[in-house]
């Protein structure tokens, strides 16, 4: 069925006049004719839809159908399919909108995967014009060679469109010096709602049709003089309404430089409701070449509030407002903790964050000198933290970019929300109304996390509101109480995230009923029929209307509920609520989850859309290769959201359109990391995958790889045969047909010289020997050899035994009947959670005694390691998991750790050659990546180099599998095998067994653990 619950939440309440609700046959008709006529990605599945039914904010409206259009002929095509189908259409670049302006009943059309060309450049006019769907950080890369940059900023740049910026007039940290987007945009080239191709741009070089909107809004304009000049906030952020003042300009800072007007800043902010974007012209700007920073620490918050306005007249390029909450958060979350320290002197209730940039650094140290005296001034001696180093600033600047990401952390129902989150008020009243809705937010019951754009007076505040049950009255009581407080200090109630559903219906407030008219007779004019994205600026739909919600309350037309399951692994930790006022999380288990806290772990995605992006890191490797939706952590979590709400159907959390949405997830767990709300979609997807097989059973590939360790040492016996695979003409093919291990690739060589037959028993030390060794105080150590390192690649094992000894470690191993324990990750792999609690349960029972001892248990393969302080934790083992986990650390951790404490003493030879080292996922993940370059550094003349890359595209077993072989590559290609192949003389260092496996395969080139290199280098006795 196409048309299904959300559908009846968006018609009728969003669809403008003209727009008729599109019926099954409608909807059928469109998808059979873009599938047709058109050669982009036709999506019209129901999972397919849902994935686009959320932008980053509280709203939920399931689209029509999606098209992910190849060409700009794609597109004139769509609208064409849909203008004669009355399908409104709904443009898209990434989603991040906190408004649900990119949410509605429409043909969703996405610009982010094909329409993300820079067009052309002029360096020396500093003009560039670009495809709608080009992400902003995509276009800088490419203008920083050229000395240039688009300078509107803002937070979400990795994955924010030129598209969505211009539709939303976005602003960046830097608006103070650059302005917003419509002091940023030359000129747009359009597809109009009757299929015109339309350039709008300097009125006085406008002709035909241009020229005639352009006198229709002029005559509007005029017509409205008096209104304007009396309603219009007179604030640099404001981004409510069209941007009718174009003839009578309003805000502090010109749209133009010369006055003159720009038709196409009628277009920015209109949030796709006038016309498809589909080429910008932008300004650029010259890239400063230096930046300092002054990191303000405030005892209060008022204090900082209230400077703010001194601070601006120090001509700083960025004014940022973090709160005492967010420092918090920003402390508790390992990607952020350090960096926040370096901003903090002592315990500080909010910090400012003060840009200087220029080109000349000493005339900025100046200004930042200026800073500490004003500070001193205004008897805050010593409050301000000198950054001067431009990496340090720039790590700061990623936290704070992340600030919103940070404060949706929060777990539990209660979440801060986005509908009053960016009112702009003058900076002499910041302080005033601050303290003032604070008091709004105390007699709601909630209180706001704060952070903001201090040097505009744009405060990002959101109250926490538990919108599943009472947080839609309390929604509209406090956004009327603050709407008296932003009309009082004559501020705009929409200062910078746009309108969409939110806001929508504050325009008139903020306008008066002859303004709103104005708007209409634009839209009228551009879009008669209403063609594009209805319901958004004008005819919107009111802020509370809870069948709008993705979280729709009880009383709603169709409440949200999970299903009943019982979780394979332990989600207590996010079954919990949380106290509004002062966010405390009550016990685990008590969050009243059906799911047992999964379907509160999955809904922790707020749809930041922070997944999709290119930059350093790992997150998500799969999108980086695909760039589909559906491949994107964001996506799989939306996926197993609405499937565990009952929205795909009935069973739909174990059927093909969950897995497919999962299947190219390599479980890097890059998400467990980076994404700022923990999202950790490798455990999701064991979860998923337990369920899963329980319903459909497991294939026998998936057999055979789970149970490599129960049978890798009896197998090893007979390695010859074992190994036939790879030399028998035509097995490889076989293979590839039974099981689906690809033919192209060659399976890891089965060895009879395991670990356990090779090693030399003399450099082993019994248990008890090894527990007397550590009471005496001894240098002590139990190495954790796994299949892989132990059967396949038993060297490497051997290297790191023969590396300790040499140190002087008593050393131990576990030994199992001649074989040896295993850890559970094949089973976890393919979702056979029982059978690994047993096998990883056994082998925690033998190392516990070592564990209680304060032993170090050492291992090699870090998805094996560290699988002792991840998910064995989530398997109900209690306290025992607790304390093995606190001693497991991977080889260079503990040698890292030993070094520190000048405990590793060994006089390794020196190295020539370069050294390149490609760090794990779960290295990554785990922040184990700085040990190995540690360890290395040991060796004289050692320089190892970190090559930026995501997930090596292997994972396991997923790059042997044939049907992801191609996007197995793709991954690897990406940067790591280019790396290697650029430096043909450096000793290639990778510490996991599959990215040794796809180096070898990708570039014939071997990689080594760093246990071998470290022995190559050891001293010879
Ligand atoms: C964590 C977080 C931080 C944020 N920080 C900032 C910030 O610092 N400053 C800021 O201004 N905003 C911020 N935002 C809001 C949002 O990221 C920005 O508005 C961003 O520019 C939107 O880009 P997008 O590609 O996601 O647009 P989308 O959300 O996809 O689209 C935005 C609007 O543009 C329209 N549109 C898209 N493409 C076209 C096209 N080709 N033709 C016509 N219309 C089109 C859409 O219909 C929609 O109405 C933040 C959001 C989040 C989640
Ligand atoms: S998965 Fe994480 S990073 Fe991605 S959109 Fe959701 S919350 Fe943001
Ligand atoms: S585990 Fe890796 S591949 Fe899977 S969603 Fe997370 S980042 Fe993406």
């Amino acid at each position: 069925m196409l048309i299904d619950r959300p559908e009846r939440l968006a018609v009728g309440v969003v669809a403008p006049k003209g727009a008729r609700r599109p019926a099954n046959e409608v909807a059928v008709a469109l998808d059979r004719r873009l599938s047709r006529e058109t050669e982009g990605d036709v999506l019209f599945d129901p999972a397919s839809r849902g994935r686009y039914a959320t932008d980053a904010s509280i709203y939920q409206i399931m689209p029509v159908g999606v098209l992910v259009p190849k060409s700009d002929r794609d597109v004139a095509v769509a609208l064409e399919i849909a203008r004669e189908l009355a399908v409104p259409v709904l443009p898209r670049g990434a989603g991040t909108s906190q408004c649900g302006q990119t949410t509605g009943a429409a043909l969703v059309i996405d610009t982010t995967k094909h329409l993300r060309n820079v067009v052309a450049v002029d360096a020396e006019r500093r003009v560039a014009t670009v495809e709608p769907g080009l992400v902003l950080d995509h276009l800088n890369a490419q203008l920083k060679p050229l000395g240039l940059w688009f300078p509107v900023d803002v937070s979400t740049s990795a994955q924010a469109t030129i598209g969505g910026m211009a539709g939303n007039n976005s602003c960046g940290s830097r608006s103070i010096a650059y302005g917003n987007m419509v002091h940023n945009v030359l000129g747009i080239d359009t597809l109009l709602a009757d299929g015109a191709a339309v350039s709008f741009g300097p009125m006085n070089d406008a002709s035909g049709r241009a020229a005639a909107i352009g006198a229709f809004v002029r005559d509007l304009a005029l017509r409205n003089r008096g209104e304007i000049e009396a309603r219009w906030p007179k604030v640099l952020r404001r981004v409510a309404g069209y941007n009718l003042d174009i003839f009578q300009p309003q805000s502090e800072k010109p749209y133009t430089g010369d006055g003159s007007v720009n038709l196409a800043h009628l277009l920015v902010g209109a949030e796709g409701t006038l016309a498809w974007s589909r080429t910008l012209t932008l300004k650029l700007a010259p890239l400063p070449s230096a930046k300092v920073l002054g990191v303000v620490n405030f005892p209060t918050f008022h204090a900082a509030m209230d400077a703010a306005q001194q601070i601006v007249t120090l001509g700083p390029t960025a004014v940022e407002l973090v709160d005492r909450t967010m420092i918090d958060l920003a402390l508790a979350n390992p990607a952020f903790a350090a960096t926040m320290t370096t901003a903090l002197r002592g315990q500080p209730a909010a910090i400012l964050l003060v840009e200087f940039a220029g080109d000349a650094k000493q005339a900025l140290l100046t200004r930042l000198g200026r800073l500490v005296e004003l500070m001193g001034d205004l008897s805050l001696p010593g409050s301000v933290v000198e950054m001067t180093d431009e990496a340090a600033q720039k790590n700061l600047w990623e936290v704070r970019k992340a600030g919103l990401n940070i404060m949706m952390s929060l777990k539990g129902d209660g979440k801060p929300v986005s509908f009053i989150e960016d009112c702009a008020v003058p900076l002499e009243y910041l302080a005033e109304y601050t303290d003032a809705l604070t008091e709004v937010f105390a007699r709601h019951g909630t209180r706001g996390t704060w952070y903001a754009h201090a040097s505009v007076g744009t405060l990002h505040v959101r109250p926490i509101l538990d919108m599943r049950r009472d947080g839609a009255g309390k929604m509209r009581s406090i956004a009327e109480e603050a709407s008296v407080l932003v009309r009082k200090f004559k501020g705009a109630f929409s200062g910078e995230h746009g309108d969409g559903l939110c806001r929508g219906e504050w325009i008139e407030w903020q306008f008066g009923p002859h303004i709103n008219d104005a708007f209409r007779s634009i839209k009228d004019v551009l879009d008669p029929n209403g063609l594009f994205n209805p319901g958004k600026i004008v005819d919107p739909p009111k802020m509370d209307d809870s069948a709008l919600f993705r979280f729709p309350p009880p009383q709603a037309p169709a409440p949200y509920r999970t299903i009943a399951l019982v979780p394979a692994l332990d989600w207590s930790a996010w079954d919990v609520q949380n106290d509004p006022r002062t966010e405390a999380i009550s016990a685990p288990g008590t969050g009243d989850d059906s799911t047992g806290g999964f379907a509160k772990a999955v809904e922790m995605c707020n749809n930041n859309g922070h997944c999709r992006k290119f930059d350093a890191g790992t997150m998500c490797p799969s999108f980086r290769a695909t760039r589909d939706e559906q491949h994107v952590t964001r996506g799989r979590a939306n996926t197993l959201r609405l499937a565990l709400s009952g929205q795909l159907g009935t069973d739909a959390f174990t059927s093909e359109a969950v897995k497919e949405a999962l299947d190219l997830c390599v479980s890097c767990k890059g998400c467990k990391r980076e994404c700022p709300t923990g999202v950790d979609m490798a455990r999701m997807k064991i979860e998923f995958l337990a369920h899963y097989t329980k319903r459909h059973g497991h294939s026998l590939k998936d057999r055979l790889i789970a149970r490599l360790p129960d049978y890798a040492h009896t197998v090893s016996r007979v390695a010859w045969l074992a190994n036939a695979r790879n030399w028998i003409p035509g097995a490889a093919l076989l293979g590839e047909r039974l099981l689906g291990l690809a033919a192209k690739r060659k399976l890891p060589t089965w060895r009879s010289d395991t670990f356990w037959r090779a090693r030399d028993e003399n450099d082993f030390a019994s248990a008890g020997a090894t527990l007397a060794a550590a009471q005496a105080g001894e240098k002590v150590a139990v190495l954790f050899v796994d299949t892989f390192n132990g059967v396949f690649e038993s060297e490497n094992a051997l290297a790191a035994a023969r590396v300790l000894k040499a140190a002087g470690y008593t050393l131990h191993t576990l030994d199992k009947g001649g074989g040896h324990h295993c850890c559970g990750r094949t089973f976890l792999a393919s979702g056979r959670v029982d059978e690994a609690r047993d096998r990883v349960g056994a082998l925690i029972d033998a190392l516990l005694p070592f564990a209680q001892a304060g032993i170090a248990i050492v291992g090699l393969e870090p998805s094996c390691l560290l699988t002792l302080r991840d998910e064995a934790l989530a398997l109900g083992l209690g306290d025992k998991a607790i304390a093995v986990s606190k001693q497991a650390l991977l080889f260079e951790e503990f040698i890292a750790r030993e070094a520190k404490a000048g405990r590793f003493d060994v006089a390794f030879t020196p190295v020539e050659a370069p050294m390149l080292v490609h760090g794990h996922c779960h290295q990554k993940a785990f922040a184990a990546v700085a040990p190995i370059l540690d360890v290395l550094r040991l060796v004289p003349g050692a320089k190892p180099a970190l090559i930026e890359t995501s997930c090596c595209g292997m994972s396991g077993s997923f790059g042997y599998e044939a049907r992801h072989h191609a996007v197995s590559m793709a991954m690897a290609e990406a940067s790591l095998l280019p790396a290697i192949r650029n430096a043909p003389d450096a000793i290639v260092v990778a510490d996991g067994t599959s990215c040794r496996q796809q180096i070898a395969h990708g570039t014939k080139r071997e990689a080594l653990h760093v246990a071998r290199v470290l022995e190559r280098f050891l001293p010879s006795t």
